[in-house]
């Protein structure tokens, strides 16, 4: 195939202008598990997944055994949709983890974790990652003292990341501790303080931190064609 018809063929369906238009269950119900994509609804019994766990369209599961290409895809879209990524900059992280020391698969996982919108949703501020790329977007967090709005901006180990919780902010942050610590914890590599909404990094992601199972060397594979 040639390298211009592959890349065409791992673009999804539903990315236009470099945002994805089609309805976020339906993503979780391709893939075949919950990708928490909505906040709140993910964790009651209005999420599409538990009510109808099978692929959008489909009246009957397809029998065919899946190849190992459709595997690897599968595994990647599962990735870069948990973490709202269109396919142009999955690949550009793709790209740097490769060419990073160490193993291709943990420095894609830390990559991936240590976005900066990733990291306001793990500490709890926010519902969902794609309201977590809202307050970053909006100018309310700071790194080390300074305004960070770009949600794919990596944070390093050492770094104090602050929200600066103006007006209403407060409140729906507070809102969104004290919903989601029942139905998910903090990952152990960040400490978060509650009262002055700040978070430290203390130690690199790993594998274990996910909170779904994922196969980062099916992406290598794909990738790496
Ligand atoms: Fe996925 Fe959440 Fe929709 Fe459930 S409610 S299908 S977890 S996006």
């Amino acid at each position: 195939m040639q390298a211009k018809e592959k890349e065409k063929s791992l673009k999804p369906r539903g990315e236009k202008m470099g945002r994805y238009l089609e309805a976020k269950c339906k993503l979780c119900r391709r893939a075949d598990m919950k990708l928490f994509l909505k906040g709140t609804r993910c964790v009651t019994e209005k999420c599409s997944y538990a009510k109808r766990p099978k692929p959008p369209g489909a009246a009957m599961p397809s029998r065919k055994k899946l190849t190992n290409y459709a595997l690897q895809l599968r595994e990647k879209q599962k990735l870069k949709r948990m973490y709202g990524m269109l396919e142009n900059q999955f690949k550009r992280f793709f790209v740097v983890a490769n060419k990073s020391k160490g193993v291709t698969g943990r420095n894609l996982i830390q990559m991936l974790e240590r976005r900066l919108d990733n990291v306001v949703y793990r500490s709890l501020f926010a519902s969902s990652r794609e309201q977590a790329r809202q307050i970053v977007r909006h100018g309310f967090v700071f790194i080390s003292g300074k305004r960070v709005s770009i949600p794919s901006y990596i944070v390093r180990d050492g770094e104090n990341i602050e929200v600066k919780a103006k007006s209403n902010l407060g409140q729906y942050i507070k809102d969104n501790i004290e919903t989601h610590t029942k139905d998910r914890s903090c990952p152990t590599w960040m400490k978060v303080d509650n009262s002055s909404y700040k978070i430290d990094i203390i130690r690199a992601p790993e594998k274990e931190d996910l909170v779904i199972a994922i196969d980062e060397q099916l992406v290598i594979e794909l990738y790496s064609k």
